[in-house]
């Protein structure tokens, strides 16, 4: 893959995506179990109270969901009719304890949808989206359960509240209102409907783009594979295996597939026709065509937003996050996007001047810039991927991120046998200093037909101690390709990055540390949530970990100096085209969510036109077009929110630079002030109030731009 900074950076979080998304806080605790409930969905059992995979079958969670939902409603419907007048501990704690049984369903299931999923687990999906948005609906529509949130809400400095205490109130009564719950019944009632119509959309936006790239496959011979290196034949040879092409080569629409392709592959009409389909998903005609799912969804989220008393649903939606506004969100992509235009075109003009010099008469298309980029590095930098993939092997890499968190946050990981939903997925015991049991981690890193694409962390059990001292259990997935057997696993630079990412998500998950459900692990905006995943990425480039880590599968030996070198002077190149790909995406959804009247949208006519205005390169499509945009439409976790991951970059960028300011990169006190301050502390500050608190001060753009190439004097040059 292309020394892509964004590339890995901008992953589909399925945790913050799915229809739990805005719905999981509620949904904690309580002790009882109903006896006519699935008891094994419930009473976990297994070695770390896992749940029995083996004898979890999909036709149990029709029921399971059913009767969990009825115990929610009737607990949430004891704390609402309370003769007892509203006190923290029968109304706020109450509610944190209730929803524990359709929690477990719950999380079994929406594992399962998004990493081992099937026609009958989509079916279900399907069925129960809706139902958990109505469920939700009643409960956040609760006027009478209001009431006394709202009472407690006023009176709360009377209250004797301990700080985390006063920041739970805090957040329900903003849940609530933002919600609607403060609102007159007809219009809670539109707001319902639009909620559980959003939750369906949701549901097939996303199993459309799954359809779109399940249907696709482009198998091939061997004489077709003209400058593709060993690994990407032996992952597109173990692919068409799996499809049942034996003795071919297929290249999918998952994105390790596809970019190594476009990446490698000499042939550029094969590259043309594979990377027409990878931009296509969800925008084919028939019944995957997703363009009328988006402007249904686009014009119901603006009429939510109207409801709530918001101009649009991008005002709304920043509200509660750290930017506050999209102003302040736009102003930071602008600073970014002409700086990073200026970059991408003389980046362009290098790859054109390369055309040329090979005596290509043709313009750079879309389809040959990754082609072209990897050949330019390897002259430019005498480095290509093929020569740096055998260092890159997965298991080495697993240890990398172990070893980062032991040295950082003193934890160790050791492997456990216990059983799983798929055999491709593994655990690990994570123990603190003190030999005490910190977490259950499982890893489940390979591609299948049966996983959505991308890469995400979620989890089975979040940490917390309200019913006693709750141990989360953390997942990691990943889409890497599967080896044939007997082979290494090998990765590339950007897939060992996705790693570290997404176990960044998983220790904001495994270290936290607070006494209320709501507040746990990565229950924070969504502005924020890609810090602590973003920061970790940065310690797979500190040297000393590389020089241990990245060993040659085949002869043991480190990376040569030489070669970490040349590797890590490519860290900028082709910043430019990863920049303008993901700054487009976030500029193009904050547009979308901003328009003053979303009726009848034609949104092959919005996308064309907004990138228009913004004066997108001809050379570069969009990282995501709306089509195939989960982040957007998959649930909705991202939507008016895309600009995120660079608002968090902004304060992954100026965190790093708090430990390299002392010259360790595992300097011990700024550890710990991460450790207080970010990975542990979940929700319990507001994000500015936290970052203030382990930075001393609030963050610049200054170490963004660096990292990336945009300073001002950098932004000209390839
Ligand atoms: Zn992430």
């Amino acid at each position: 893959m292309s020394r892509n900074r964004l590339g890995r950076s901008f992953i589909f979080d399925y945790r913050f995506l799915g229809p739990l998304s805005d719905y999981i806080g509620l949904m904690k605790r309580q002790n009882t179990v109903s006896a006519k409930l699935n008891s094994f969905l419930v009473d976990w059992s297994e070695a770390f109270e896992l749940p029995p995979f083996a004898s979890i079958k999909p036709h149990h969670f029709r029921p399971a969901f059913d009767q969990a939902l009825a115990t929610h409603r009737a607990e949430i419907d004891a704390i609402a009719t309370s003769k007892s007048p509203a006190s923290f501990d029968n109304t706020i704690a109450a509610l944190e304890k209730s929803g524990r049984i359709l929690e477990r369903v719950a999380s079994v299931f929406f594992v399962l949808a998004g990493a081992d999923t099937s026609d009958e687990i989509e079916a279900i999906e399907r069925e129960i989206s809706p139902l958990l948005a109505r469920h939700n609906n009643a409960l956040y529509l609760d006027r009478v359960l209001y009431a006394r949130i709202a009472d407690l809400y006023q009176r709360r400095d009377a209250l004797a509240l301990s700080a985390e205490q006063g920041r739970v109130l805090e957040r329900y009564h903003t849940r609530f209102v933002r919600a609607g719950a403060a609102l007159d019944k007809p219009a809670q009632n539109r707001l319902a409907a639009i909620n559980e119509r959003l939750a369906s959309l949701g549901t097939q936006f996303g199993q459309n783009v799954l359809a779109d790239e399940k249907a696709f496959a482009m198998v091939l011979d061997e004489s077709d594979l003209a400058g593709l290196p060993e690994f990407a034949r032996t992952a597109a040879r173990a692919v068409a295996e799996e499809r049942g092409h034996k003795s071919k080569y297929a290249i999918t629409l998952a994105r390790s597939s596809v970019e190594t392709f476009l990446q490698f592959a000499a042939r550029r009409d094969l590259r043309e026709k594979v990377f027409h389909a990878w931009i296509k998903r969800g925008e084919n005609v028939g019944p995957t065509d997703n363009r009328m799912l988006i402007a249904e969804m686009v014009a119901l989220r603006d009429e939510r937003a109207k409801l709530l008393g918001f101009a649009n649903f991008a005002d709304y939606r920043l509200d509660d996050q750290m930017a506050k506004t999209p102003a302040a969100a736009r102003k930071l992509l602008d600073e970014v996007w002409g700086r990073a235009r200026t970059k991408a075109a003389a980046e362009r003009d290098a790859l054109q001047a390369l055309i040329a010099e090979e005596g290509g008469n043709f313009a750079l298309a879309p389809w040959d810039w990754r082609y072209y980029a990897e050949k330019l590095r390897k002259t430019r930098y005498d480095l290509d991927e093929a020569e740096i993939k055998p260092y890159f092997q997965l298991d080495k890499m697993i240890e990398a991120a172990f070893e980062t968190a032991r040295r950082l946050f003193g934890l160790t990981f050791t492997p456990v046998t216990v059983p799983l939903y798929h055999l491709d997925a593994r655990a690990w015991n994570v123990t603190d200093a003190q030999g005490r049991h910190v977490a259950l981690f499982i890893g489940d890193y390979f591609a299948r037909s049966s996983k959505h694409s991308g890469a995400w962390m979620t989890s089975l059990r979040d940490q917390e101690r309200l019913s006693g001292d709750i141990r989360p259990v953390v997942v990691n997935v990943c889409n890497f390709s599967k080896p044939a057997a007997g082979e290494p696993a090998l990765l590339s630079f950007d897939d060992a990055r996705t790693l570290f990412h997404e176990f960044g998500h998983a220790l904001h998950g495994m270290l936290s540390s607070v006494t209320y459900p709501l507040l746990a692990g990565t229950a924070v905006p969504s502005d924020f949530v890609e810090l602590p995943s973003q920061l970790y990425e940065h310690w797979l480039e500190v040297p000393e970990i590389l020089q241990q880590y990245a060993r040659h599968s085949r002869t043991g030996q480190p990376m040569p100096q030489a070669l970490l070198d040349r590797l890590l002077a490519t860290r900028t190149f082709n910043q430019g085209f990863a920049t303008v790909e993901y700054t487009a995406c976030a500029l193009v959804d904050l547009d979308l969510h901003s328009l003053p009247d979303s009726a009848a949208l034609d949104v092959t006519e919005f996308e064309r036109k907004d990138l228009e205005r913004i004066d997108m390169p001809a050379e570069i499509v969009m990282r995501h077009r709306l089509p195939h945009f989960q982040h957007l439409f998959s649930g909705g976790g991202y939507a008016a929110g895309y600009y995120s991951y660079m608002w968090s970059e902004v304060l992954d960028a100026d965190a790093f630079a708090a430990f390299e300011e002392t010259g360790n990169a595992f300097d011990p006190a700024t550890a710990r002030r991460l450790r207080d301050f970010v990975y542990s502390a979940g929700n319990l500050r507001e994000p500015a109030e936290a970052y203030q608190s382990f930075r001393g001060r609030l963050p610049t753009v200054d170490a963004l731009l660096r990292k990336r190439g945009l300073a001002d004097s950098e932004v000209t040059r390839p």
